[in-house]
């Protein structure tokens, strides 16, 4: 579902944030991306997303390399693969409701289509009761649960975290994992980065170790309890 070949990406400062990365993810998997701050995990998700990228090296992703792909490919593209991100990046100023939908109102669905398809993300993140709420009248775990319904509302094939649980405390953090292993066990892919070893232990999934642009261990589920 995701293949990193000999990619290595060089900001425009020269900086080489990423070097020579290969590894694989299979459709189903979930799979957590540690690192100190700065090892390249934000940067990594970004060539996933076509943010940014590759200077060297190619990235396929669902079935298209991406080095390749056509500019008008990017929106479709971005519909099969949504990102989580720590500071939720909701709008302040839209209801629960409105934020939800944003993607399905950037993709052109019917009203009607948005209406169901909203309901059933917050439904399923347990906020279905708070959909006319402003933001800011949740705490800081509904917010993050409000950007998870965003992220999963178009139903992607991919959902990549970058730090979702870096404001929660270890109680909301461990719902928040909970709820993506719901998804996961309905069949999307997760890639989600944290540099909390103590979370991810306890997740005993997969780990992909990046230090300074490189990954410095592979580590199936089993040896996931020998992270540092
Ligand atoms: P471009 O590739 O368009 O020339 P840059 O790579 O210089 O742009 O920067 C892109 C964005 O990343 C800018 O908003 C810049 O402020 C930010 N940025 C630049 N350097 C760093 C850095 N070392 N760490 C994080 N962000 C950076
Ligand atoms: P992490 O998510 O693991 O903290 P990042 O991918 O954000 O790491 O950053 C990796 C390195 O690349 C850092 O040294 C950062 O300063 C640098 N970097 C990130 N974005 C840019 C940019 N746009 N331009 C230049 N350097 C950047």
């Amino acid at each position: 579902m995701i293949r990193f070949d000999h990619v290595s990406k060089r900001y425009s400062n020269g900086f080489e944030a990423l070097k020579s990365l290969n590894f694989s993810i299979d459709a189903g998997e979930m799979v957590f991306l540690t690192g100190h701050s700065g090892a390249g995990k934000s940067t990594l998700l970004k060539l996933i997303m076509a943010m940014e990228h590759p200077s060297r090296g190619q990235v396929f992703v669902n079935g298209s390399n991406l080095t390749r792909m056509p500019d008008s490919q990017i929106p479709y593209h971005r519909r099969q693969v949504s990102v989580v991100f720590q500071n939720h990046q909701l709008l302040f100023d839209r209801s629960v409701f409105d934020n939800v939908a944003l993607p399905l109102v950037i993709a052109g669905y019917a009203a009607s289509d948005i209406a169901k398809r909203v309901r059933a993300a917050l439904d399923k993140v347990g906020l279905l009761h708070k959909e006319n709420r402003l933001p800011l009248e949740l705490s800081g775990g509904e917010q993050q649960r409000v950007g998870i319904a965003r992220a999963v509302v178009n139903k992607p094939k991919i959902l990549l975290a970058d730090e979702p649980t870096g404001n929660l405390d270890p109680e909301l953090s461990a719902e928040i994992m909970d709820l993506f292993r719901q998804f996961n066990e309905v069949g999307v892919t997760m890639l989600i980065a944290s540099h909390d070893i103590d979370l991810l232990k306890r997740q005993n999934k997969r780990v992909l170790a990046l230090s300074e642009g490189e990954l410095r261990a592979d580590m199936a589920p089993a040896n996931a309890g020998a992270v540092h």
